[in-house]
Order: C-alpha cells, then sequence, then structure tokens
C-alpha cells in the first residue's frame, strides 16, 4: 500500500482499508475490558514511552512539519512538542491522584451509607484530529486517553501527511496495536470510523465537521468530545498597554501563520487609541519578521498549509478589500509558496466575509469602536466564541467584558497562553465546543464517573410497601425534612 504522503503527492489521499479498521476496532474492545484494572504504573509507563518518543524523534518531528507547512523548529518546539511533553509530565505527576476513588459524605437520605465515585475508563476511544497543530492536538488527547485506561484509534488528518505518517510510525513503534493505532485517511476514512461503535470520540476541528461528528455518534449514543473553532473577538480599551497589547497579540495572531482555533481573530480597538495602536501592531510585526520586504524570507514564519486554504485566505482578503478596506500592512504577494504577508485590515464592511467567516490564516481586521456596551451586543449577536481577549488596564472594563460574554476560555491582557496552563479547562461551548481537555479536565473527559452507594445500616427498608401506617408517615416526613 502507498503512503499517506505518496498519495497527497499524486493529488489523492489514501483512505484506510476498512478491514483492517474493523479488525482493529475488535482487538482493542477486547484489550480495553482487560484495561479496566490497570493500575496507575502501567498507564504512566506508557504515557512515557510516548513522551520519551517526543524527544528522541524530535529531529523527524521538525522535518514533518516543515515539509508540512514550512513551520519554524523553534515554533515545533513551543507549539507540538512543549504541549505533549507538559501533558504527559503533568499527568505523570497527578495520575495516581485522579484515579483514587472519591469519597462522597452521606446526605441525611443517605445516613447509613458509605459513597465514592469511581473513574473508570470509557473503553475504546477515537481521536479525529485536525492538521493546524498535526502532533500537539493528536498526541495530547492520547495521553489523556492513556491516562484514564483506555484504547485508542487516532485519525490524523490528511492535510499534513508527512505528520501523519511519522505519528503512525512512532505509535506502531511503541504501542501494541490492540492499545494505540492510527488510521490514517481522509473524509472517507472518518465516515467509515463515525460509523463504527465506539465508547468515546474526541474530535478536534471545525463547527461543521463537529456537527456531523455528533450527529454520527448519536447513533450509538457514544459521548463526545468535540474541540472546534469558531471567531475568536479580541476588545483593546483605552486603558490598554499599547505596545505591551501589540506585541502579545502580533504574537497570538501571526504565530502558526494565524492558524490557531484560539488565534485572535478580529479586534475591536478603542478610536481614542486607534492609530497609535495600529502603529505600534506595525513595529511589533516587523520586531517578530522584519521589514515587509525581508518577511517572505523569514524563516521563523511559516506558511498557509495548502493551495486551498491560501486561495480561501486571499479571497477573504479581496473580498474586504473590494469593499472598501484598507491593508494598513501585509497584503498578498504573488503566489509564492502559499505565503501571505502578516496583514493589517481597517475601515472593514461589516459584511465582507472576513468578518463572517473563522479566518484561520495571517489576516487580522481591526474595528474601531466608542461604546462598550455595542461591542458586547455584537459579540453575543454571534456564536460563542472558543476564545476572547480583553486588553485594559480599567478593572471594571475587564469585568463588564468577562461578566456579560460567553467563550470557551478568555485571556486579560495576553492571548493564546490559555492553552499552556495545565491547570485549567481548555474547550469551547456551544458553536465552539462541548466538554473539555487539558490535565485533570482531560482525563475526566476518557473517564466515566460511577456513583458507588455502599449499604451499611441505612432506613431504606423504611420506604417499602405496603404504604401504610408507620411507612406512610415516614415517607411524608423524609420528603419533608430528610432531603
Ligand atoms: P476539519 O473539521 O476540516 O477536519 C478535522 C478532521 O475531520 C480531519 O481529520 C478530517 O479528516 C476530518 N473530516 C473532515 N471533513 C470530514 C467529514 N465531512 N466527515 C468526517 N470527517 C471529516 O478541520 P481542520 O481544517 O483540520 O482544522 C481547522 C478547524 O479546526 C478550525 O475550525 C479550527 O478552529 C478548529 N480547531 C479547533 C481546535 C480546538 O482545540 N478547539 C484546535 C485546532 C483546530
Amino acid at each position: 500500500m502507498s503512503t499517506a504522503v505518496e498519495n497527497i503527492a499524486a493529488g489523492a489521499p489514501a483512505e484506510a482499508d476498512h478491514g483492517r479498521t474493523e479488525r482493529l476496532l475488535a482487538a482493542q474492545q477486547v484489550k480495553a475490558l482487560s484495561l479496566r484494572t490497570s493500575t496507575a504504573a502501567e498507564r504512566i509507563e506508557k504515557i512515557k514511552r510516548l513522551r520519551q518518543a517526543m524527544f528522541d524523534r524530535s529531529e523527524q518531528i521538525y522535518k514533518a512539519c516543515h515539509a508540512d507547512f514550512a513551520k519554524p523548529a523553534p515554533e515545533v518546539d513551543i507549539t507540538e512538542i512543549l504541549p505533549v511533553v507538559m501533558e504527559a509530565n503533568h499527568a505523570i505527576r497527578h495520575l495516581k491522584g485522579w484515579m483514587k476513588p472519591e469519597r462522597k459524605r452521606p446526605t441525611l437520605l443517605m445516613f447509613g451509607t458509605s459513597a465514592e465515585v469511581r473513574n473508570e475508563p470509557k473503553g475504546v476511544c477515537l481521536i479525529i484530529s485536525p492538521w493546524n497543530y498535526p502532533i500537539n492536538l493528536s498526541f495530547g488527547p492520547l495521553i489523556s486517553a492513556l491516562a484514564a485506561g483506555n484504547t485508542v484509534i487516532l485519525k490524523p488528518s490528511e492535510m499534513t501527511p508527512h505528520c501523519a505518517q511519522l505519528m503512525d510510525e512512532i505509535v506502531a513503534d511503541i504501542f501494541d496495536e490492540d492499545e494505540v493505532a492510527v488510521v490514517q485517511g481522509a473524509v472517507q476514512t472518518s465516515q467509515h470510523l463515525l460509523g463504527l461503535h465506539f465508547d468515546h470520540i474526541f474530535f478536534t476541528g471545525s463547527p461543521a465537521v463537529g456537527k456531523i461528528v455528533m450527529r454520527a455518534a448519536a447513533e450509538h449514543l457514544t459521548s463526545v468530545t468535540l474541540e472546534l473553532g469558531g471567531k475568536s473577538p479580541v476588545i483593546v480599551d483605552k486603558t490598554a498597554d499599547i505596545n505591551k497589547s501589540a506585541k502579545n497579540l502580533a504574537w497570538g495572531k501571526f504565530a502558526n501563520n494565524g492558524q490557531t482555533c484560539i488565534a485572535p481573530d478580529y479586534m475591536y480597538v478603542h478610536t481614542d487609541i486607534l492609530d497609535s495602536f495600529v502603529e505600534a501592531m506595525r513595529k511589533a510585526m516587523t520586531k517578530l519578521y522584519g521589514d515587509q520586504a525581508q518577511m517572505a524570507s523569514n524563516g521563523d514564519y511559516c506558511r498557509i498549509v495548502n493551495d486551498k486554504h491560501y486561495a480561501r485566505v486571499k479571497s477573504l482578503i479581496d473580498d474586504a478589500t473590494e469593499r472598501g478596506a484598507r491593508v494598513s500592512m501585509g497584503g498578498v504577494e504573488a503566489n509564492n509558496d502559499n505565503y501571505i504577508a502578516p496583514t493589517l485590515l481597517t475601515d472593514v464592511d461589516h459584511d465582507a466575509r472576513v468578518l463572517q467567516e473563522e479566518i484561520f490564516g495571517p489576516v487580522l481586521p481591526i474595528i474601531p469602536f466608542t461604546d462598550a456596551d455595542r461591542v458586547i451586543d455584537q459579540i453575543n449577536a454571534q456564536p460563542k466564541p472558543l476564545a476572547l481577549y480583553v486588553f485594559a488596564r480599567d478593572k471594571d472594563f475587564i469585568d463588564k467584558v468577562l461578566s456579560n460574554t460567553s467563550a470557551g476560555g478568555s485571556c486579560v491582557n495576553h492571548s493564546m497562553v490559555q492553552f499552556l496552563h495545565a491547570n485549567l479547562p481548555f474547550g469551547g461551548v456551544n458553536n465552539s465546543g462541548l466538554g473539555n481537555s487539558h490535565g485533570h479536565y482531560g482525563f475526566k473527559a476518557f473517564s466515566h464517573e460511577r456513583a458507588v452507594v455502599r449499604e451499611r445500616f441505612s432506613l431504606s427498608f423504611l420506604f417499602l410497601p405496603p404504604y401504610k401506617g408507620f411507612t406512610r408517615w415516614f415517607i411524608k416526613f423524609a420528603t419533608r425534612w430528610l432531603v
């Protein structure tokens, strides 16, 4: 069989052999039963193998990420290897505690019983991952699934075939395929997997495909974690530290070429500071990637993943400029290797596509504002975002924004770093996702919380029929006084 890389090169992504996928699933279903009693030490040993592979294979990871979208090696370290190692270290440190049954005090009604919540593995899990952080968003959830004692079939994105191939090799090297297996392929493979009966599906990708995943999961009543996307707004108040905000936002927006689910998508800037803020953004972008003439050859700036996405991002800029937007910096140059310069757009028409669709590229539209309430109303009129960032020194302004909006996660005076906080849940809300990942939250996503009550000397026999005399009185008493 040809590899995914060869197939992509030939213009058609390889689809998986359905027979092999079904055999893997059957083998994992058997294995999953035996993993129910797996110890913390056994799970940690698997996580350590994966962590070691991240170090042993780092050169190959750099190469694969570069081949797929010219991602610079230091950015691979920060955004692919570091988060996976961090997830592994956190799980290794805390797994024993996470696995301990959590004792619960009896309520009055349950007097005479003892109770606990036991985290049990869900069983056979399917992880479907996107292309934009191909290693991080595949191996991160894999660590949580292993910590929770599951078996896993992982389907990486076909859009980053070198990374998919490498992950396939790493997994085959360090795991038995009845524990963890990679199934490579594109939409057809994904849909075939979604038709099978898994115990949990962890999907990271677009809201549109998230809906397909949830519909398919409903067929088997399989639980899902959906890590989705959307348009993440930024609000920069007139009290913000202009230079620091611009510096943080330039990195948050243009790292990975803007192809980040939690990247600042569009930005409201208070009119009082608009000009100085745009100037500060220009300076910050030049500091990161050099003068505009040098940016295309700057090895720290990666590329749009493929021609299709290049054309999509270019069309967003063209549509905005046709409707009167000004390119304050950057813009489209000759189609050179899927390169679009870090781009700032001002005077953007409200109906421009760049303000309607998730941008997922190096383009940042700026909208001036004076009235924070109107901004909040506009944000609340959109689907709930995965991230919302607020930049201000005024604590009341910050509180007003946080209290009157909803988002998967937020940063105050920073962007993107919420992803790197191992003690925080990472996830969306409604259109931007369902459920959480990372650390203890990731462990819980792949665990079933099983309630266990142990009878000792409870009064439950007093509720039994015949419902007459004292029993009738006791039920009334309990309803009134014991609950
Ligand atoms: P995508 O939804 O197109 O693809 C994700 C996965 O789904 C891939 O493995 C793909 O093969 C599969 N897939 C695609 N179409 C399918 C279909 N019709 N049926 C079944 N499976 C299908 O997403 P993408 O382009 O890889 O990634 C970009 C999107 O992911 C953006 O919306 C971004 O915001 C989001 N994202 C979210 C997070 C997060 O953590 N919340 C992280 C990264 C990306």
